[in-house]
């Protein structure tokens, strides 16, 4: 049996490294505890004195710098950075190619209802090609362009322009495997960067004849250079580490204060999160799955959990429901890179993880030990047990699919 968290769902071999304690917990749940007993005020007072100290006195640069997209978050952080703080964001949105309409509407809307400055990077589409070729078959990621881009854009602008402040929302390594504690106060580096956002492969690494890749290709996603950005002093702060980061709240409340859109998933249950993107959603999470032996919708049955509003049990059910889906637009996808479905399972093939996959006497794939039968294993009777447990759902705030399912991505839209 697979080693399994006793409070969540997670084994032991998720990406980002868990540990685990005595008592079997791992150490994402470990930190999640945190949110319950952290004085966040005091926190929060923290986090107000850094911004204070980055305000633009003079009024002619921006305060600080904030990422965004057409989904995850990007609302809540404007919302808290300009409304309630009272800053002056630059924004700036890396354009991940593979929009849906609801992700260029949200953006669209979100332009409109903060009426904040707005930095757009759309790299030439053959050179994205190019590189998600690369990707896909060096390390089986179809997704490195768009974590390269949304994670160095941001801090070329900040040595550019000369604002030093980069505010993010969610660090991952806190949040889901709780690689640090919330009191580290853990910044932006170019070392987590590397090693867990872009799966070890900088740029720099991607130079190659073969793929028609050189150094001017791949110059957008050249981080910067230390002495340029010790000459500004470029710093990434993450929310997270001083409010309570609570993604499905937040959320709901960005859909009462300014109209953000949801839209149903066919592979996760959470209607809020990365619906900019199907590819991201589906293919990219149906390759986790081959990588890893789990996909999206266990990481989201446990955040749920930890915030007790679903149990354990529910938890599972939610995830067998999900993973096993089969991507709905990967033609889509397939049509876009030019590549046939035939050479698409052959590249994924070669990045099985043989330590949970095995090919059965049909030749067949099949995970060695059963990550779901594992999980079932450790459930207890107060795992099944709902207390003052309200109903749990995710908001779908109308428009569905419709309009993804034409045959192309798109690459610019105004959203209205
Ligand atoms: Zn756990």
């Amino acid at each position: 049996m697979i080693k399994v968290c006793k409070k969540c769902l997670y084994p032991y071999y998720h990406p980002l490294n868990l540990i685990f304690d005595e008592q079997g917990v791992c150490s994402g749940c470990v930190v999640h505890q945190e949110k319950n007993i952290l004085d966040w005020k005091s926190r929060e007072n923290k986090l107000k004195k850094i911004l204070k100290d980055y305000k633009s006195n003079y009024g002619n640069n921006y305060d600080c710098i904030v990422p965004v997209s057409g989904a995850r978050d990007s609302y809540f952080i404007i919302h808290l950075v300009k409304n309630i703080y009272k800053m002056n964001p630059l924004l700036v949105c890396y354009n991940k190619q593979y929009n849906t309409a609801v992700g260029i509407r949200n953006l669209a809307n979100l332009r409109i209802k903060f009426d904040c400055d707005i930095f757009n990077l759309t790299v030439d589409p053959i050179t994205i090609k190019n590189i998600t070729r690369s990707t896909l078959r060096r390390f089986g990621s179809l997704y490195w362009h768009c974590i390269a881009g949304e994670t160095v854009f941001p801090v070329q602008i900040a040595v550019k322009l000369k604002i030093p402040l980069i505010i993010w929302g969610v660090h991952q390594g806190i949040d889901q495997v709780g690689m640090f504690s919330h009191l580290d106060e853990v910044e932006m580096t170019r070392k987590y960067r590397k090693e867990h956002d872009l799966m070890g492969y900088e740029a720099e690494d991607l130079i190659d004849d073969f793929d028609h890749l050189k150094e001017k290709d791949l110059h957008h996603f050249f981080y910067p250079e230390n002495s340029h950005l010790e000459q500004v002093g470029v710093r990434g702060i993450y929310l997270n580490n001083y409010l309570r980061w609570d993604t499905k709240k937040q959320h709901e409340e960005m859909i009462k204060l300014y109209g953000y859109e949801t839209a149903k998933q066919t592979r996760t249950f959470d209607y809020y999160n990365d619906i900019d993107s199907w590819v991201y959603n589906e293919i990219h999470d149906y390759v986790k799955f081959i990588k890893y032996g789990y996909s999206k919708v266990l990481d989201h049955a446990c955040r749920e959990i930890r915030f007790d509003r679903i149990t354990r049990r529910e938890g599972i059910e939610l995830v067998k429901n999900h993973m096993f889906i089969k991507p709905k637009f990967l033609n889509k996808f397939l049509s876009w890179l030019n590549i046939t479905k035939n050479s698409f399972d052959y590249i994924l093939d070669e990045h099985r993880n043989e330590y949970i996959w095995t090919r059965n006497k049909s030749w067949n794939w099949i995970q060695k030990e059963n990550l779901i039968l594992s999980i079932e294993e450790t459930l207890t009777k107060k795992d099944e047990i709902k207390e003052n447990i309200k109903s749990f759902y995710f908001i779908q705030t109308g428009k569905k699919f419709s309009q993804d399912d034409k045959n192309k991505y798109i690459l610019i839209g105004k959203g209205v």
